[in-house]
């Protein structure tokens, strides 16, 4: 069942989209977001040091993009969302949306994936919570035969 909406006004961005997420009981599925920002948070991931740097931004912005997906991690759906966002000019900043996010307006639309569970797990590599799974996919996909399995794979 698809999960859409708009998020109050002066509201927490991530707080809200997670709040969705967990009483909509979303256990993997994919989000979008667009509208704008009264202010921004977002983190740049630091490769070398493993941890987000953050990156703040006080004014007003229009999210021209915002996508990403839902998970469990620690049990809990768990949002991870990336914005595309862009200034009075039309430049445009982005990166991985933290709290600090201030809603101006922003219509959101969650995608549930039926049947798929989606867990994060500490991965040493990278310092972050990634997927545990390799390939996720819907209960049965393994009993259909090779061929349907591609084109469900390869439309
Ligand atoms: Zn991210």
């Amino acid at each position: 069942m698809l999960v859409v909406g708009k998020l109050p006004h002066g509201s927490d961005l991530m707080a809200e989209l997670t709040a969705v997420a967990v009483q909509s009981d979303v256990k993997a599925g994919m989000v979008q977001v667009i509208g704008a920002l009264q202010r921004a948070t977002v983190g740049f991931y630091d490769q070398w040091g493993k941890r987000y740097r953050e990156l703040v931004f006080g004014h007003p912005l229009e999210i021209v993009a915002g996508m990403g997906n839902v998970s469990l991690r620690d049990g809990a759906p768990f949002v991870h969302l990336h914005l595309s966002l862009a200034d009075e000019k039309g430049s445009v900043i982005g990166g991985h949306a933290m709290a600090g996010c201030t809603v101006f307006a922003a219509e959101y639309l969650i995608l549930p994936l039926p049947g798929i569970e989606l867990r994060r797990a500490y991965d040493e590599t990278t310092g972050l919570h990634l997927w545990e799974q390799d390939r996720a996919t819907p209960p049965g996909f393994a009993e259909l035969p090779p061929e349907q399995q591609q084109t469900l794979l390869n439309p």
